[in-house]
């Protein structure tokens, strides 16, 4: 059993790093799904495009995704009719249509190799009273013009797909620098300031760019977006285990959330999603996997994820200032999102009309529930926060891990089973929450926002732009 995921197994790469100050039209920070797709939609309009990754091409969240392409996204329609209204509901299918279409005709044109494969994909429950909210779901979708299959515990359709993220993005990438646009990779930002452009600092570098386009997942700063309001991050396990294909994919209807496709000769199954703010003890919700999972086969590998949920259920697809876009909040649906953003944000930057510019828009329409949810969002960061610091049950606590004060600061030693001490500061640089230790993947993970260091405090995951590692 490998603890990565199945899609990096895969994954064949070449970084350039930046090591000289640039200037282009329009920066790029983050080469997942968004800031490829992004990237993509922008060549051959006569801007200097310029794409930075502080890791590798797609090695945070898009790579660690299940990589279904559905728009049968849970309880999704009904949610947002009852959350907002009937129309925010009935745009938002028509955009999950629309990035379907995107995706698959960028696939198809580019000839990408994906393992794409067309399925039915099913949304079911196993509590009786989940059918009437799945029968709710059903005639809504129906009216809005859908063709939906109906079953005793199940509603599905036909025209959904699954694919191989990693073996898209690493085509997308080939197909932009054949294009003279720069991926530097390994390259973090660290800083972006306004002065007449946007200077944005690397460690050694700077770029000077007329449109800055974050596709960084979390935004690693807190002003003026204030994120920690605007959502909570939910974290999730995964296996990929080996099975005979059935070319379909399903979800529950609730949380916590069940939800499996097939990869080739691969079930993989994902289970256990929580806020990350509870349920810490990941050497539990691992086990908790794998104890689930052992009567359907042999576990290949297995991992983790996690990814924003927005107050409103609606992605983030926005300017912020005229010149600074981002793209984000995708729900645990950033296939079809974060498609979709590419194509958005590039008609933002080059002045296009757009249709769903102010559904997803940062100022978009707030409804009471969304309030409620703002405030649910701010109590739940302060009890996490202050729980976080005064807390004594630290149940994930592990015997070979202990605690000291040096110079006034929270220092966490961690002895491997070679007896080598790793020494590392145990408090997020990103907004100051104490660090747990993930026994499992031998990570320290921030239970506030997601950051990921590893048993030597290199930073792994954002939002932190630095690393925690000790230094005398
Ligand atoms: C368990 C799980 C299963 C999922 N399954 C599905 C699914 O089946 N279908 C679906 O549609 N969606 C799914 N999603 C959601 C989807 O995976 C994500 O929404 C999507 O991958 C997010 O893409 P992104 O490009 O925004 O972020 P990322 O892929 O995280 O890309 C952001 C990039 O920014 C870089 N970066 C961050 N900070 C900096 C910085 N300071 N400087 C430079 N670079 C930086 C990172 O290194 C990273 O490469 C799932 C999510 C989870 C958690």
């Amino acid at each position: 059993m490998q603890k990565q995921s199945i899609w990096l197994k895969d994954f064949k790469n070449n970084v350039t790093v930046l090591d000289k100050d640039i200037d282009c039209d329009v920066l790029i920070i983050g080469a997942g799904i968004t800031g490829l797709s992004t990237a993509y939609h922008l060549l051959n309009n006569n801007l200097k495009v310029v794409v930075v990754d502080k890791d590798e091409i797609g090695n945070d969240v898009t790579a660690r995704t299940t990589g279904k392409i559905t728009y049968l996204q849970e309880l999704i329609y009904t949610r947002l009719k009852k959350e907002l209204n009937e129309e925010v509901s009935k745009k938002y299918l028509e955009s999950q249509l629309e990035a379907i279409d995107i995706l698959i005709n960028i696939i198809k044109k580019e000839k990408i190799e994906c393992d794409l494969e067309q399925v039915k994909s099913f949304v079911f429950t196993k509590d009786k009273k989940e059918l009437t909210k799945l029968k709710k779901e059903k005639e809504l979708l129906e009216q809005f013009g859908i063709n939906v299959l109906d079953y005793n515990n199940a509603i599905g359709v036909n025209d959904t797909y699954v694919f191989h993220p990693i073996k898209y993005l690493m085509k997308l990438k080939e197909i932009i620098l054949n294009n003279n646009v720069a991926i530097y990779e390994k390259t973090n930002i660290i800083e972006i300031k306004k002065e007449d452009e946007f200077i944005c600092l690397t460690e050694n570098n700077k770029i000077k760019a007329k449109k800055v386009v974050l596709a960084c997942h979390y935004p690693f700063f807190l002003f003026p977006l204030l994120f920690p309001i605007k959502g909570h991050i939910e974290k999730s396990y995964i296996a990929a285990i080996q099975s005979k294909n059935r070319q379909m994919s399903m979800i529950n209807t609730k949380i916590p959330t069940i939800s499996l496709r097939y990869h080739n000769d691969y079930m993989i199954y994902l289970n256990n999603s929580h806020p990350i703010s509870t349920n810490n003890n990941d050497q539990d919700n691992f086990n908790n996997l794998i104890n689930t999972t052992k009567k359907l086969g042999e576990i290949a590998y297995i991992w983790s994820n996690h990814d924003i949920i927005t107050v409103d259920h609606l992605p983030i697809i926005s300017q912020i200032t005229d010149d600074l876009l981002i793209g984000t909040g995708y729900n645990t649906w950033g296939m079809t999102n974060g498609s979709l953003a590419g194509k958005i944000l590039s008609d933002i930057v080059l002045n296009k009309k757009n249709k769903y510019i102010k559904l997803f828009s940062l100022k978009r329409h707030k409804s009471l529930n969304t309030f409620v949810n703002i405030l649910v969002e701010i109590l739940r960061n302060g009890k996490s926060y202050t729980m976080n610091k005064i807390s004594k049950d630290k149940n994930w606590y592990s015997a070979n891990l202990e605690f000291q004060k040096i110079n006034d600061k929270d220092i966490a030693i961690y002895t491997d089973d070679n007896n080598k001490k790793h020494i590392v500061y145990n408090k997020c640089p990103h907004l100051g929450c104490s660090l747990i230790f993930n026994e499992f993947e031998k990570t320290w993970d921030c239970p506030c926002h997601g950051s990921k260091f590893d048993i030597d405090g290199k930073c792994l995951r954002g939002p932190s732009k630095y690393n925690i590692s000790y230094k005398k």
